[in-house]
């Protein structure tokens, strides 16, 4: 029997107790890539040779009587922007095609660590620029909800991979929100730990103040296990936190939120979104309610100028850590005929090599770093940013975690937003203010809008360095809503329409 809809904790007490090998369990998952990947398109890369030789080595630990952890031998499917030795990595761009890093990430050596098999190398926005995977120069991937419709981005194949039964596990990153505006308009979770908390080594840079690498999967304790997995610190990255990891496993196993505090902030969860996604909101508000928590509303009036500040900040970021694929040390090198100098031959790789809104944000960025401008708008994003986490600040005096819907609409048509940069952008309302303060940031499920029938994510933010409030309130409301429903959400979405 295929063990595909299993979650990974239960694959890994089924590995645990010897009903199934990891060899066995990688192999199901491809047949299932096989089979629905030509319509989903998710990966961009598979490794089964590698992902073979992990899990033969996990079953060989394992029957040799090792103490292994609570994933180890369970598949996952790995975002195109985190380096893995000698596996090609192209952050769904044309510029790094044909490129094999010489080196693990912290992320993929913490996961071999933990002994996860990595299926394979999952589609996304060019370098992480974009909310619906249509950006990719590989093609967009497609909602295994509808498949006409887009699966958010920038980590859409990560998404996709877990709401197709692909793969169990997936590792996403977010810097304005690509890991949770996907997993809301797929109906699975995704987390953005504290800035910090995981590792950046080997993360191709997009916005560098604001990259994060974090979980993505079908429950909260599905993240959980993963996030323990991958957080802590490395010296490797100077921006990553050297304390304790917070205890998420046992924080999302707690289901009880007697007694907390949980804001509603007021500028992110009304006016400009979709009536369904208000409705089914609401009522995960009641479900916590009758869980004992207490619902307060708090303002946080600098929010209205983040997605502005956002995109004076990341294009800024962008425009610096871009200028490194210069046709000379990664990638593709194009007019090189012995003929042309150096400069001539970096505009010809840098005009065929970046597509549209990677070249959008480049042009953006450099404007709005040159002299001259550079007070006027980096300076200025710069102190909005400050006044973001001071808004966060305030109001995590008044309550324990904050919370808003994660994305403004459901999954929308591709192709709908695709020559309306400003359309697109707006996706990333409520979650680009937790990318601003460093904080933690969690979607998860609460329901398929009535209108559409398409999933609605449901955010928590919680304090820097407190990621276990998140999972505390997440694993809660997720409880309450399956027993309300009788069933789990992800387990309604309708059988692929396999082309
Ligand atoms: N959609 C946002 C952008 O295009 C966020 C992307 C991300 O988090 N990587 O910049």
């Amino acid at each position: 029997m295929s063990s595909i809809r299993l979650s990974a904790a239960e694959l890994g007490a089924a590995l645990a107790k010897g009903e199934i090998t990891s060899v066995e369990l990688t192999n199901q998952h491809f047949d299932r890539i096989a089979e629905v990947d030509t319509s989903v398109h998710a990966f961009l890369h598979l490794d089964k040779e590698g992902a073979l030789a992990q899990a033969n080595s996990v079953d060989a630990k394992r029957a040799a009587g090792e103490k292994l952890g609570p994933i180890a031998g369970v598949p996952l499917a790995l975002k195109d922007v985190l380096t893995q030795k000698g596996i090609p990595t192209t952050c769904g761009s044309k510029m790094l095609e044909g490129w094999r890093p010489p080196y693990d990430s912290g992320v993929v050596t913490k996961l071999k660590d933990a002994g996860v098999v990595i299926l394979g190398k999952t589609n996304m926005d060019e370098f992480a620029m974009g909310s619906s995977t249509e950006n990719s120069a590989y093609g967009p991937t497609h909602n295994p909800w509808d498949l006409t419709r887009i699966p958010g981005g920038s980590g859409g194949g990560s998404s996709a991979s877990l709401a197709a039964f692909e793969a169990p596990l997936a590792i996403g990153t977010d810097t304005g929100g690509s890991i949770r505006q996907p997993a809301a308009v797929t109906g699975t979770v995704g987390v953005k730990p504290t800035y910090g908390g995981v590792s950046r080594y080997g993360l191709v840079a997009f916005s560098s103040s604001l990259d994060q690498a974090g979980p993505c999967a079908r429950t909260v304790l599905d993240t959980a296990l993963l996030h323990e997995a991958i957080a802590g610190h490395d010296p490797r990255d100077s921006t990553s936190i050297n304390s304790p990891v917070p205890q998420v496993v046992a924080a999302a196993k707690r289901l009880d939120v007697k007694g907390m505090k949980i804001g509603v902030v007021k500028e992110i969860s009304g006016e400009g979104f979709q009536a369904g996604v208000r409705t089914r909101f609401e009522e995960s508000l009641q479900l916590l309610v009758e869980a004992g928590a207490e619902i307060v509303e708090v303002s946080c009036p600098n929010f209205d100028y983040a997605l502005a500040a956002y995109y004076l900040i990341a294009p800024s970021e962008a425009s610096s850590n871009l200028a490194r694929f210069d046709s000379m040390r990664y990638g593709i090198r194009v007019g090189d005929d012995g003929n042309r100098g150096a400069e001539e031959v970096m505009n010809l790789t840098r005009q065929v090599g970046f597509g549209r809104e990677v070249k959008r944000r480049i042009i953006l960025g450099t404007y709005a770093l040159s002299s001259g401008y550079y007070d006027a708008y980096y300076g200025s994003a710069q102190k909005v940013r400050t006044l973001i986490k001071r808004d966060f600040e305030a109001a995590f005096t008044k309550a324990d975690v904050l919370v808003s819907p994660t994305a403004p609409t459901t999954a929308f048509k591709i192709g709908e937003k695709s020559d309306d940069p400003l359309a697109m952008y707006l996706n990333d309302i409520a979650t680009i203010p937790v990318n601003m303060a460093g904080i933690g940031g969690m979607s998860l499920p609460c329901g398929l809008a009535p209108e559409d029938g398409l999933p609605v994510g449901f955010q928590i933010m919680s304090p820097v360095m407190q990621d276990d409030l998140m999972y505390r309130v997440g694993g809660t409301l997720e409880a309450a809503l399956n027993s309300k429903w009788g069933h789990t959400l992800i387990s309604q979405i309708p059988d692929l329409q396999v082309r």
